[in-house]
């Protein structure tokens, strides 16, 4: 059996980690000329860290990451508006380093960089695969884990669409001493239609983030971005201003997903997995847990199972129905925590703030579920 794994980001590190546990064969090709990622946190839920222990790296991630025991929603002034419930607490973890421990594993003959798969054409029983060097190869089976953008999707699904959330977001990680409450909480600043959060990656380090309603593709000016960011949040407690000052790197996304769809994750020799198929806005920190989780699934499926259509359909109905959850209420959460008018501004902050707390259970109940596995 001849298998490829399309992309070496999370998710596709992620089932490479899983197809070695399984002993499936696979060669994993990446574009890039190594494993990488940008300078920023992540978050891990409690569900894809129980992933992460059952295929052995567990303890490394509770080695470098850091455990988050709180998550809550603060006003600019950092008064609390809402503890959210998250049970047993997740991890933030440095994305290189969570970069690094899924790929120390995973045995690097399998591995091939600089091979970015340029077009494809799928065939009666295999899938041939050209890469932009020129050379074609054909495979009984392909993954697909090659991110939004994903070349698969876009000519096997072309309906299924990128969708902008009308959001930009910034992030990057700060050096400098908080106050003991920034400590082990995930802070969410809510206040003049923005956002800001902390969350720490160790005692002096914090991964932050900020949100703004933007246009697409706007460029900042790179030699005043801090003071543009400082400016723009001067209206928010100190220490958001001096998690901004204590920056080096500071990146910029506009906020993406695809639109849910009704399309299967498989098409001809063809199987998806994580962003390239289901990208959802961070609203939530899920999109990387869900490809951990989706990779899990699948290969456990295939190990029991095997290589057959309606073994990659069993896939996709034990996943569906929690990925498109976590879709929807990402794209809903940021569009109620982003209010221009200050009147629905202060009706949604009084909601969220009385808001009965079996409903936010419940809510977060359904993002850490990991039944389906049993089915
Ligand atoms: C601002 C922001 C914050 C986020 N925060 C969180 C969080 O806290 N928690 C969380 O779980 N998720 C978070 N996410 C989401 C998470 O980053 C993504 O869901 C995750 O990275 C998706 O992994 P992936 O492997 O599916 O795709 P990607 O990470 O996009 O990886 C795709 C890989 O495929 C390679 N590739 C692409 N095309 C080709 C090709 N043609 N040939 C060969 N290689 C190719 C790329 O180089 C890349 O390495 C966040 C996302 C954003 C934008």
């Amino acid at each position: 059996m001849k298998i490829g794994i399309i992309g070496g980001g999370i998710g596709g590190l992620a089932l490479a980690n899983c197809f070695q546990q399984f002993n499936i064969p696979y060669t994993l090709f990446e574009r890039a000329s190594k494993f990488g990622e940008v300078g920023a946190g992540i978050g891990i839920s409690e569900s894809a860290y129980t992933i992460l222990k059952k295929i052995g790296l567990g303890d490394d991630i509770k080695a470098k990451g850091y455990f988050v025991e709180d998550a809550i929603i603060v006003n600019k002034d950092c008064e609390t508006i809402r503890k959210l419930p998250i049970k047993n607490g997740g991890f933030c973890i440095h994305r290189a380093e969570l970069i690094n421990i899924l790929s120390y594993k995973i045995d690097h003959l399998n591995v091939k960089f600089d091979a970015e798969v340029e077009s494809f054409i799928t065939k009666k029983d295999s899938v041939e695969l050209t890469f932009k060097n020129g050379c074609s190869e054909e495979f009984d089976y392909v993954f697909a884990c090659d991110g939004i953008n994903s070349i698969f999707r876009k000519q096997l699904f072309p309906h299924v669409k990128k969708r902008y959330s009308g959001q930009t977001i910034w992030r990057g990680i700060a050096t400098c001493p908080l106050p003991s409450n920034y400590h082990s909480a995930y802070l969410e600043f809510w206040g003049e239609n923005l956002r800001f959060a902390t969350i720490p990656l160790n005692k002096t380090q914090y991964y932050w983030y900020a949100c703004k309603i933007s246009e697409e593709n706007i460029q900042d000016n790179k030699a005043t971005l801090n003071a543009d960011l400082k400016n723009l949040f001067q209206k928010f407690c100190k220490e958001v201003s001096e998690v901004i000052d204590s920056t080096e790197l500071i990146i910029r996304n506009d906020m993406w997903d695809l639109e849910p769809h009704k399309e299967v994750w498989y098409k001809s020799k063809v199987v998806f997995l994580g962003d390239a198929i289901h990208a959802t806005t961070p609203n939530l920190a899920q999109g990387g847990c869900q490809a951990i989780e989706d990779a899990y699934t699948l290969s456990k499926i295939i190990h029991t199972k095997g290589f057959a259509p309606e073994n990659f359909e069993e896939y996709y109905k034990l996943r569906n129905e929690k990925v498109n959850y976590i879709v929807k209420q990402s794209w809903n959460y940021g569009k109620i925590s982003h209010q221009s008018n200050k009147f629905i501004e202060f009706i949604v902050k009084n909601i969220f703030k009385y808001l009965p707390n079996r409903i936010f259970e419940m809510q977060y109940q359904k993002l850490i579920d990991l039944h389906y596995l049993n089915a």
